[in-house]
This record gives structure tokens, sequence and C-alpha cells, in this order.
């Protein structure tokens, strides 16, 4: 096969899989995860066709997929892809741009400057803000508090750019008591140590308490939760941001998939006082629906993240916006251009649509469950559906037989100490129907599993 020829194959590969995407199982059974053994074999010398080897990939890989991008998948907060994010992300790899200035792609340049616009539009952030597109909302939300740590520090006399952190005065940092798994990640790197970041005690759904927040500084950072991870739900930014600002802190909200809120009218709301912060950090390939690897960075002061992720050198200099300069790649694929796609298709009205129908479906799921003798443990202002049955054991025997099924995929958690059950809508593909045949399997199975 020629070049043409084998980019055809994979292509027409690629249809297949996306035409056949509703009735696969969401996930693999153990026959077609046994067959990945095939995939063990030594390096040759001489090398294989390529032909040979995307058919082999297709072959034994395709059964092995989990149905994420499929209507059935409700694991997590992961999205499918939008035709239009997908097919974008396919021409921009013919492109093979390397995007890390605009000598590097014009074109490429202008497309995630244009997404940059069209975010913080509909987002309704700052519009002087920074938009860097980074591989996810744990890189992005590392590059956003790297910042805020050196805007801190900078407002102290301490340039922590060029002195580093030893000698210099402290920074406290204060996060809610459920905050996610990679803002811990991105704060362990960083070297505030885990242990000493304070843990604002929530409410019982995640939300931080605001009478009993920790006293804040101005060498305090704060970050709070658009969308928090079980339970979908929003701290009071109304009420807590205007203190903290305030008192000189830095806040930063983590609305990996809660941030699209804002874009949509009917729940717009829970998201009042979220542009008062100074950084926020969203993925694109959650609720956006776009590939991956697609999130952002967004910061009210473009310098203060320009200034900690600058990598000008002799040899490749270039302006403050330029996305290598944004972000933590130097080389880099051009993440902004699916998203421009998606914004561009979906339109305001298109995105509203997709997040209104999810929150509803949610909801619909919530009181069905209800009735059919489930524990629904959250209020469902968003997309998630936090669950139990009966008892633990009923709660670890209905995941299992659900996971099982091959018809619908949901994932486990643990909330107040105790086993439960997530569901979480957020895929394109998912329609009413879908969401008819997973409650159907629930109450087949039933709260005593
Ligand atoms: C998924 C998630 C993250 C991390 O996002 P990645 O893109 O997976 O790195 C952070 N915060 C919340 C609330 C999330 O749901």
């Amino acid at each position: 096969m020629n070049e043409l020829e084998l980019l055809q194959d994979a292509d027409q590969r690629a249809q297949a899989y996306v035409a056949g995407i509703e009735d696969r199982r969401v996930f693999p059974a153990d026959t077609e995860r046994a067959a990945l053994d095939g995939f063990h074999e030594e390096l040759t010398e001489g090398g294989r066709p390529a032909s040979e080897t995307i058919s082999m990939m297709d072959t034994l890989g395709s059964p092995a997929t989990v149905a994420s991008n499929g209507p059935n998948y409700f694991g997590f907060v992961i999205g499918a892809s939008l035709p239009s994010a997908s097919a974008a992300e396919r021409l921009a790899l013919a492109w093979d741009q390397c995007a890390s200035t605009e000598d590097g792609s014009p074109v490429a340049d202008v497309l995630e400057k244009q997404a940059g616009r069209w975010l913080l539009d509909i987002l309704d952030l700052p519009r002087e803000s920074a938009v860097a597109f980074g591989t996810s909302a744990t890189a992005c939300g590392l590059s956003c508090l790297a910042a805020a740590r050196a805007a801190l520090l900078d407002r102290l006399g301490w340039d922590v750019v060029n002195d580093g952190l030893m000698g210099a005065p402290e920074i406290k940092v204060v996060v809610p008591a459920s905050t996610h798994v990679t803002v811990r990640k991105a704060l362990q790197i960083l070297g505030f140590g885990w242990a000493r970041v304070q843990k604002a005690p929530v409410d019982g759904q995640g939300r931080i308490l605001p009478d009993q927040l920790p006293e804040m500084d101005a060498q305090t950072i704060l970050i709070l939760q658009a969308g928090e991870v079980n339970t979908g739900e929003f701290d009071h930014f109304d009420e807590i941001i205007p203190r903290a600002k305030a008192a000189g802190a830095w806040v930063h909200v983590d609305g990996a998939f809660g941030l699209w809120a804002r874009a949509a009218p009917n729940i717009r709301s829970l998201t009042n006082g979220i542009d008062g912060a100074d950084s926020w950090t969203t993925d694109g390939h959650k609720w956006l629906n776009t590939p991956y690897d697609g999130a952002m960075a967004i910061c009210r002061d473009p310098q203060a993240l320009a200034r900690v992720m600058n990598s000008d050198a002799a040899y490749s200099s270039a302006s403050a916006d330029a996305q290598k300069n944004l972000t933590l790649e130097f080389s880099r694929r051009a993440r902004g251009i699916p998203i421009w796609a998606a914004l561009r298709t979906l339109g305001r009205n298109g995105v509203a649509q997709m997040v209104e129908t999810h929150h509803l479906q949610a909801q619909r799921i919530a009181s069905a469950l209800s009735e059919a003798g489930f524990e629904v443990l959250n209020r469902v202002v968003l997309n998630q559906v936090l669950v139990r049955g009966k008892d633990d054991a009923a709660t670890r025997s209905i995941l299992q037989q659900v996971q099982d099924s091959g018809t619908s995929w949901f994932g486990g958690s643990v909330w107040q100490d105790r086993p439960a059950f997530r569901i979480s809508l957020s895929s394109f593909r998912t329609k009413d129907e879908h969401v008819d045949r997973l409650i159907a399997l629930m109450q087949r199975i039933g709260p005593s599993g």
C-alpha cells in the first residue's frame, strides 16, 4: 500500500468503528481482552508492513476498546468526540504542525487564538485573560498554580522565577476537603506538600462551608471547584471569592467539566461570581466532547502565566501569548483546533443544549432510581448522579452487574467513607432511548442487587 492507500484504509476502519459504536459492548469481554496477547511480539530487525500493522491494530485492538465514544457509557465525565472535532483532528494530523509559535504554524496560531476568544466569550470570563491549550486539566491546573505562586511572591517582592523557592516567603494553599485528586497531584509536583495544604471543611454535597474557611491573606492561594467530581456541585463563589480577594489571596477554580454550566442559561446561576477569580481550568475532552488531550488554562493576568511558563531561547523567541510560552509543552500539537471546530459547529445554542440535555437526563435517571428504591445521594444540579443500593454489599453487586452487562457502564466511587456509584451524563450521543435502557437495567437489578 502506498501512503494514500494506507490512510484510506485507516480512515475506512475508523469510519466502520464509529458506525458500529452503538452496538459494541461498552466494556470488552474477557475473550476480547485475552486476544490482546497477540500484541506481545518481539521487535523485528527489519520492520513489518504498515498495512498489516494497521489491520492488526484494528482486528485485535478495536474489540478491546472501551466504547466511551458511544452513547451507553456513563463512567466518569468522559464525553464522546463530536464529528466536527474528530474531523478537525484528522485534518490537523495531516498538517502535522508544530504549534509552538506563529513561526511554527501561522494557521494554528490564528485558530487557537480564535478558539481562546470564543472560550472567554461563551464562558463569560474576563476577556483580557490568557488562554493556554494544554494536555489536561491536571497540566493546566499546574500551570495556573505555578502562576499564582509566582504572582503572590512577586507582590511580596520575591522573584521566584529567578531566585527559586529556597528562602521565599511561605505561600499557604487552601482547598476544599473534597478537592479532585489531580489538584493534589499538581500541588505535590509544585512542592507545596500535601500534608501542609489546608483542607477546608465541606457540606454534605462537597461544597466549602463559607463560615469555616481558614483565614486568608496575601500569601494564600484558594482553590475552589465548579463541578465536584462526585456530586457535580459548585462552591459558593459569590460569597467566597470577594472575601478571598479582599484578603489579597489568589483564587483558582478547578472547573474540569463544571465550568461548562456557565454556557447553559438554565443552570448558569450555579457559577455566579466565578468570574471574580484569578484563574480557571477546564477540559475540552470531557464535556465539550472534543478528543484527548485538550484542556484550557485561563489566567486573568496574561503576564502572570507567561512569566512562569516562558521558554524563549535564542533560536526560538516569540510573543508572550505564543502557546509555548503559556503551556507546559514546547513542541506541541495545536490542541485548540478541535476545540475551535467544536465551538464553531455547535455555536452558543449547541453548547447550551448539550449541557442542558445532560442535566435533564441526569435528573430523569435520579428520579427513576429513587422511585425504584435506590438511594440518590446528591442534589443533581449538574450531570452527575451519585447512588447507593440498599446496603454496601448491594451497592458493590449492582456495580458489578452493570459493568458485566456490556450494554451500559458506570463506575464506582466512595462517598463519605462508603461505596457508591456514579452515573455521569456527558456524551453527545446519549439520547433518551439510551437513558431508558440504563433505567430498565437498573430496575431489573433492583436496589438489593
Ligand atoms: C477530570 C477532572 C480533573 C482532571 O482533568 P484531566 O483532564 O483528566 O487532567 C480535575 N478536576 C476535576 C473536577 C475533574 O473531574
